[in-house]
């Protein structure tokens, strides 16, 4: 069989760090063609292009500045050239934009490759809430596998120690994204094979999980405190599986998902190390909105939290549930409607999951 030919769908801060590591693994193994595309959205970065300054510096210098990336990781700017015959497509955008690009896609992706979407985040559309990796594979006509886990960029990026879990996905395509265990210190992936089931419930339990990392951030910006902070992020995670239980396809919710990396794991790294906990921490002690806050703090990075619990809450709205998700909804009433940051604590008091 001819080599993998692999394609990474997004360039930003995740999108570069795990670039890198299947950048190695093209070079390394046979069964990778060497060459890996990875489509970047065109940016002015003081008067040059972004998809020559990689592909002659080899450093995403807006989005992973310090971290090189390996020199067979090729910069295309324009999307259907990127995407043109490859047999895998690697999807790590900000959620908001996956729609339009896989209508810009349609065409140039042949019906035998297949997908992996490590992106974060829900679409909430006429016909209500629906997966990401759903919307690709509809839109694209191809299977879509996911990724997910405690993956914070700069981290995967220096090397350190991780892991991720992969809902169904064979070996073969589980190794481009990998990084093996005898490449010494470096992040060792544990690969879960997930049956349907579970994979829904991990979908949609890990989807949400940025709005408990906004919670956790304000937490911090009223200096709650550890105890505080933990009770935010327990019963944040008791509001992720009642949202599972609710919105996956058959309702059933084993709790082990949940100690998987794409559960608590994530959760927790989040929580203290993530974007989304940053911005939060910051609108508390600034009193600036989250936009404002995105653009100051990330320089073109992109946050999925706040948006994610806005889609969230016209879901709950619409369905009346809005009751039995205190977190989420003060989440969005805090960043988009004015509610005061300290009622986030007191609405969590009776909390309906310890009713
Ligand atoms: P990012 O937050 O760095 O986002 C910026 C990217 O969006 C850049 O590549 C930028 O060029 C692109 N962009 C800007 N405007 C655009 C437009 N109009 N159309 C298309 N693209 C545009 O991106 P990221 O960190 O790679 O995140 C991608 C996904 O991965 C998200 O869903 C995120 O939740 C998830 N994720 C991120 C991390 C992390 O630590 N960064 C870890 C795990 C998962
Ligand atoms: P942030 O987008 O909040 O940085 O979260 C990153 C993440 O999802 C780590 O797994």
């Amino acid at each position: 069989a001819s080599p993998l030919k692999v394609c990474i769908v997004g360039s930003g801060n995740w999108g570069s760090a795990i670039a890198r590591i299947i950048g190695d693994n093209a070079r390394t193994l046979q069964h990778i063609a060497t060459t890996v595309k990875m489509w970047v959205f065109e940016e002015n970065i003081n008067g040059r292009k972004l998809s020559d300054i990689i592909n002659t510096e080899h450093e995403n210098v807006k989005y992973l500045p310090g971290y090189k990336l390996p020199e067979n990781v090729v910069a295309v700017p324009k999307l259907s050239d990127a995407a043109m015959g490859a047999d895998l497509l690697v999807f790590v955008v900000p959620h908001q934009f996956i729609r339009k690009l896989c209508d810009e896609m349609v065409g140039c992706v042949s019906a035998r490759a297949r997908g992996i979407t490590l992106i974060k985040g829900i679409y909430e559309g006429p016909e209500g809430l629906r997966l990401i990796s759903d919307v690709i594979r509809e839109k694209m006509e191809i299977d879509v596998s996911v990724l997910m886990g405690a993956n914070i960029a700069n981290e995967v990026a220096a090397e350190k120690f991780c892991e991720s879990t992969i809902g169904d996905l064979s070996k073969n395509l589980s190794a481009v994204l990998v990084k093996r265990i005898h490449d010494f210190q470096s992040s060792v992936s544990c690969i879960e094979s997930f049956t349907s089931f579970s994979k829904c419930v991990f979908l949609f339990c890990l989807l949400v999980k940025n709005i408990v990392a906004v919670s956790a951030g304000f937490c911090d910006g009223l200096q709650c405190g550890d105890n505080t902070k933990a009770a935010v992020i327990r019963l944040g995670l008791m509001e992720m599986i009642t949202f599972a239980q609710l919105f996956s396809k058959n309702g059933v919710v084993s709790t082990s998902t949940f100690l998987e990396s794409c559960g608590v794991a994530d959760l927790i790294a989040t929580c203290y190390g993530g974007r989304n906990r940053r911005a939060a921490e910051a609108f508390v002690r600034t009193g600036k909105s989250i936009e404002v806050l995105e653009k100051e703090i990330f320089n073109g990075q992109k946050l999925q939290g706040p948006a994610t619990s806005a889609e969230v809450y016209r879901i709950l709205q619409q369905k009346c549930l809005v009751n039995r998700f205190p977190l989420f909804t003060a989440v969005y009433q805090i960043c988009f409607e004015k509610r005061p940051v300290q009622e986030m604590i007191s609405c969590l008091q009776s909390h309906p999951c310890d009713m």
